[in-house]
């Protein structure tokens, strides 16, 4: 089973990716913070993460520069979820090793799609 850490400070949209992941056959971890993700990335290395933007404690850059620097050597892919209105943060992202990113709120074709461009699903 494939494996996605679902990292974001908000419970709903945790709960609604876990749903989403599980149809698609995903075995599902959270964490709510960068800081959280790393360590979980750090204890098992998850195939994906799916990483929001905005969290307390590490936000979503932060974790994504940490993973980088960490010397893991095996790297899960990452699909960071932004907002409309965060459009110009896709750049950023992509640019500190995300690999894809998806616009909240998102649906399960959508997550499946960009899943798909990740080579997971
Ligand atoms: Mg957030």
């Amino acid at each position: 089973m494939k494996t996605c850490l679902v990292v974001d400070d908000s419970k709903v949209i945790r709960k609604v990716a876990r749903h989403i992941l599980e149809t698609l056959q995903f075995e599902v971890r959270e964490a709510c913070d960068g800081r959280e993700a790393l360590e979980a990335c750090q204890a098992a290395t998850p195939d994906v993460v799916l990483l929001d933007w905005n969290m307390p404690v590490m936000n979503g850059m932060d974790f994504l520069r940490a993973l980088r620097e960490s010397g893991m050597t095996q790297k899960p892919k990452v699909v960071f979820c932004t907002t409309e209105n965060g459009m110009g943060h896709i750049r950023a992202a992509i640019e500190a090793g995300a690999d894809e990113y998806v616009m909240k709120p998102f649906d399960r074709d959508t997550l499946e799609s960009k899943l798909q461009i990740v080579g997971l699903v």
